[in-house]
């Protein structure tokens, strides 16, 4: 049983533990004495709720919260890696330029997307990844629209309210954003 159940508001069901393991995802770890012998693990809006048995031990819990951080991570690359597919869709639907690639990137820290119009590249971070697929088409959108139109002016965010999400989508990022994110 872990140390902290037995803290005064820290029962054998509630959270212990909620800790940034990634960028794709928060980690919550609860331990629970009707858990036997299985380990849990569950993504629920950006968090990967780990359900452990209580007799284990710390070092058995940084296993398991390791070894599903890189299962979920992989699974979520590898489903959501279909951007080059969601790119085409957004491009068609909303007549817009499309990327010469579009990629995944870890090392955004402060921006969400990032285009280079002379070479037609677009990246987006990883950590929308956790995020609705709205929310990625928007930002999706955004960076398309930059290839043909650098600056955020008019003509710019008329190429980018042809998706209709777009000001949801732009609340949804305000609201998860730290200081200074922001879509390039
Ligand atoms: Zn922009």
């Amino acid at each position: 049983m872990s140390d902290a159940a037995h803290l005064p508001g820290f029962g054998p069901d509630e959270v212990v533990i909620a800790a940034p393991a990634s960028p794709l995802f928060r980690v919550e770890v609860t331990r629970s004495k009707k858990r036997r012998k299985t380990v849990g693990a569950h993504l629920v809006g950006g968090v990967l709720r780990i359900a452990l048995p209580s007799w284990m031990s710390k070092t058995e819990e940084a296993h398991w919260v390791r070894e599903m951080s890189n299962r979920f991570r992989r699974k979520m690359s590898a489903e959501r890696l279909q951007l080059v597919e969601r790119a085409s869709t957004m491009a068609r639907r909303y007549d817009l330029r499309r990327p010469t690639s579009i990629r995944w990137s870890d090392d955004m820290q402060s921006r969400w997307g990032s285009c280079t119009p002379s070479s037609g590249t677009v990246r987006l971070s990883t950590r929308l990844a956790a995020f609705p697929d709205w929310v990625v088409d928007y930002v999706i959108v955004h960076e398309l629209a930059h290839l043909d139109v650098a600056a955020h002016s008019d003509e710019f965010w008329r190429l980018v309210y042809r998706y209709p999400k777009t000001e949801r989508a732009i609340g949804y990022l305000i609201a998860k954003s730290g200081d200074g994110d922001d879509v390039d």
